[in-house]
């Protein structure tokens, strides 16, 4: 009963964190911006990587696009300067973990030796960039409120997504783009990934999308951006 019960909370706190920045009884979880103006944010997990991140950047270079990464620090430590050079492109970079635990597995690592080594990170990321972090999100999404409450605590909010295009099942790019085109909002954060698999569709779906938002009269901007 108490199992269905956290289910049900949780499902109802997915769906409010989906369509507001709100303050639910967790915390600061935001899955979208609260705006009519056409903006969109457009977020990549689990970089840096040294193949595609640099891949990423340069079409979003190309495209004059501002983006929002989400970075792990085990791949951060070995490729700093890609780090360095999303944040010179202006880029915010924000906290992914340093290991990318499964917090659904290991519940051990939620409360406590979580806040840890997302402090390392925030750590790592300032050093990289001379920016402090503002915001998190848990390896896998995983919103329970121990961690919730611990990330806001140490000044982080939480950021989830309005919708993904579900790029880790690698689709073909124009199914992507098609996915992205349907369900674009006003106020969109978007999931991507340029990090922890093969992201050579998701590259590849990347201009298209762009073209396709801005055809729609869509602005591309950073988290802080859309926060604001
Ligand atoms: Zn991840």
């Amino acid at each position: 009963m108490k199992k269905l019960i956290i289910s049900i909370i949780f499902i109802v706190t997915l769906a409010s964190a989906a369509y507001a920045l709100n303050k639910s009884y967790l915390g600061w979880v935001v899955g979208q911006a609260k705006t009519s103006e056409k903006v969109v944010a457009l977020t990549f997990d689990d970089g840096p990587n040294k193949t595609y991140t640099p891949q990423v950047l340069e079409v979003l270079k190309k495209y004059n696009v501002k983006a929002t990464f989400f970075i792990c620090g085990a791949y951060a430590q070995y490729y700093p300067e890609l780090v360095k050079q999303a944040s010179a492109d202006g880029h915010e970079i924000a906290n992914h973990s340093f290991s990318h635990p499964n917090l659904f597995k290991n519940k051990a690592k939620r409360g406590a030796v979580l806040v840890n080594e997302v402090k390392q990170m925030n750590q790592l990321i300032e050093k990289l960039t001379m920016i402090k972090p503002a915001y998190f999100r848990a390896p896998y999404n995983y919103m329970g409120p121990e961690t919730v409450k611990a990330i806001n605590n140490i000044g982080l909010i939480y950021v989830s997504w309005t919708f993904s295009v579900k790029d880790w099942e690698k689709p073909a790019p124009a199914v992507m783009v098609d996915s992205f085109n349907k369900r674009l909002i006003p106020g969109s954060i978007v999931l991507l990934h340029d990090g922890g698999g093969n992201r050579a569709n998701t590259v590849a779906a990347l201009p298209g999308m762009i073209e396709a938002a801005r055809k729609k009269g869509y602005r591309f901007v950073t988290l802080g951006e859309l926060l604001k």
